[in-house]
C-alpha cells in the first residue's frame, strides 16, 4: 500500500485576536505582579528592567536628598526579612509569602514583645477578615505588619495577649536614589503625549501591574508605527514623588505635552472611567478629553471632572503646570473591595479586560493623530460627488453621510474629531472620508 503523502503545510501568519492580545497582557502582569515594588529600591529597579527588555528605557537615578520641588528624595529603603514569630519558631507573618506583610518603609526592628504591645504596629482589616491591607509609611518613620483579621484572631486564642512574641525587620535605610523610566517614541513634530503610570504598588495587580503592562503594550504598538505625528513620552514612575521628580527634571520642557493620560487600574471588569484634566473641568474640555470620550462612546464611560485627590493627575494638574492631563481608568481606586488589600491579584485581572483597554488607548492615539482642521476647497454649493465616484450607490449610509459631514464642516474650523461629534460617526468613518476627499482635492489642510 503507498504510503499517503501529505503536502507541506505552509505556515499561515495569523492576525493577532483580541483573546491572544489579552493573554499577552496578562501574561505581562503575572510576570510584574509578584515583585517588592516600592517608591525607590531594587523592586522598582527589576519592575523597570522587565519592560526596559521589551522598549527602549531610559533608566534614570535621582540621589536621595535632591530637592524636587517642595519635596526631598527620600532615603532608599530595602527590605531582607520581616517576620513574627511564636515562642517556638513558628511564624505567625512572614514576607517571603507576600510583600503585602509588612509596613513599606519600616524601620528595622528586633524584640521580643507580647502580642498586647505588637497590637498598634499590626494592620489589619476587620471588615474584609480575610485580606491582607497595603500600608506605606514613606515620610514618617515606623514599622509595621500587615496581616489578615483572621490570622490576627487565631494568633490571639493561641497565644492570648500576653505570651512573647519574636518580631523582625531587617531592613535598611540609606542614602540611595530614586528611579524612574522613561521611553520615547518620536514623531514628526516635538509635540508630545505623555502617558504615565506608576510603578511602585508591590503585588498588586491591577493597581498598578495592570496599567504597567497595558502602557508598555501601547508603548509597543506605537513603535511599530511610522509617521507618527506627535512625540510619545512613557514615564514609568513611583506614584506622587516620581512625578514631582519628573517634572522638577522637565520643567522647562512640559509646553511640549499637548495631551496627556495617567493610566492605572486598567485590568478589572468594571467600565471605564475617565477623570477630565484640570483646565478642561474648569473652562471647556480640551482635545484630549474629547478624545477620550470619543474613542470610548459605545462602552457606559463615566467622565467625570477633575478633583485634586487620586493618582498623579495632582501633579500634573497642579495650578503652576495645569498640563493637559486627564485619567484613564476602569474602576477608580477605592471603589473596587479589593483595592490596596492581596485580593488585588491575579484573580480580580481578567485578559479581556487588558485587551479592551488597549484597544481604547489606540483608539484614542488615532483620533490624536488624524484629528486635522481642513477647508472644503469647492464651498459654493456642494461638489459633484458623482462624477468623482464618491457617490456609488452600493456605498453604505454611512460613508455618504461621511463625506457631506466632512465637506459641509470643513470651513477651516472644525476639525475632522469635532466633525464626528456634530455627526455622532466614528472617528475611523469621518477620517477614511476625509482622505478619500483629499484625494480628489476637495479637501485641503489649512
Ligand atoms: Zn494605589
Amino acid at each position: 500500500m503507498p504510503a499517503t503523502i501529505y503536502p507541506l503545510r505552509t505556515p499561515v501568519k495569523r492576525e493577532k485576536t483580541p483573546e491572544d492580545v489579552g493573554a499577552s497582557l496578562y501574561r505581562c502582569v503575572s510576570a510584574l505582579y509578584p515583585l517588592h515594588r516600592c517608591i525607590t529600591g531594587e523592586g522598582l529597579r527589576a519592575t523597570l528592567q522587565i519592560i526596559g527588555q521589551k522598549i527602549p528605557l531610559k533608566i534614570h537615578e535621582v540621589p536621595t536628598g535632591t530637592e524636587v520641588l517642595d519635596w526631598i528624595i527620600p532615603k532608599e529603603w530595602e527590605i531582607r526579612e520581616a517576620w513574627i514569630a511564636r515562642e517556638d519558631g513558628t511564624r505567625i507573618v512572614d514576607l517571603a509569602d507576600s510583600p503585602l506583610h509588612v509596613v513599606q518603609y519600616s524601620t528595622p526592628v528586633h524584640a521580643w514583645m507580647t502580642l498586647r504591645r505588637l497590637r498598634p504596629n499590626l494592620h489589619t482589616l476587620p471588615k474584609q477578615p480575610n485580606l491582607v491591607p497595603y500600608r506605606t509609611s514613606y515620610y514618617d518613620e515606623a514599622w509595621g505588619f500587615c496581616l489578615s483579621e483572621r490570622v490576627l484572631d487565631r494568633l490571639a486564642a493561641e497565644v492570648g495577649e500576653d505570651e512573647e512574641l519574636e518580631v523582625h525587620i531587617d531592613s535598611s535605610l540609606y542614602d540611595g536614589s530614586l528611579t524612574y523610566g522613561e521611553c520615547v517614541i518620536p514623531g514628526k513634530t516635538d509635540d508630545e503625549v505623555l502617558f504615565s503610570a506608576h510603578a511602585c504598588h508591590p503585588a498588586l495587580a491591577n493597581d498598578n501591574a495592570s496599567s504597567l503592562a497595558v502602557a508598555l503594550a501601547l508603548a509597543r504598538h506605537l513603535e511599530k508605527r511610522t509617521n507618527l505625528r506627535y512625540t510619545y513620552r512613557f514615564l514609568f514612575a513611583p506614584g506622587t514623588i516620581g512625578a514631582v521628580t519628573w517634572l522638577a527634571r522637565n520643567r522647562r520642557g512640559v509646553d511640549r505635552i499637548k495631551h496627556g493620560l495617567v493610566l492605572a487600574n486598567l485590568g478589572d471588569a468594571g467600565d471605564f472611567t475617565y477623570k477630565m484634566t484640570r483646565r478642561g473641568t474648569l473652562d471647556a474640555p480640551l482635545a484630549v478629553d474629547r478624545a477620550v470620550s470619543w474613542s470610548l462612546r459605545e462602552t457606559n464611560l463615566d467622565v467625570r471632572p477633575f478633583e485634586p485627590s487620586g493618582y498623579d493627575e495632582r501633579q500634573f494638574g497642579s495650578p503652576g503646570f495645569d498640563l493637559p492631563v486627564g485619567r484613564l481608568t476602569r474602576t477608580p481606586h477605592g471603589e473596587y473591595p479589593e483595592y490596596h488589600t492581596s485580593g488585588d491579584n491575579l484573580d480580580l485581572v481578567q485578559p479581556k479586560a487588558l485587551a479592551e483597554s488597549l484597544e481604547a488607548l489606540i483608539r484614542f492615539v488615532d483620533i490624536l493623530e488624524g484629528d486635522t482642521v481642513y477647508q472644503n476647497t469647492q464651498p459654493f454649493g456642494e461638489p459633484m460627488l458623482g462624477r468623482r465616484g464618491l457617490h456609488a450607490s452600493s456605498e453604505g449610509s454611512e460613508s455618504r453621510r461621511a463625506l457631506l459631514w466632512v465637506l459641509n464642516l470643513s470651513d477651516g474650523e472644525h476639525s475632522l474629531l469635532s466633525i464626528a461629534e456634530r455627526c455622532g460617526l466614528s472617528f475611523t468613518a469621518v477620517r477614511a472620508a476625509a482622505d478619500r476627499l483629499l484625494k480628489e482635492r476637495l479637501l485641503e489642510a489649512v
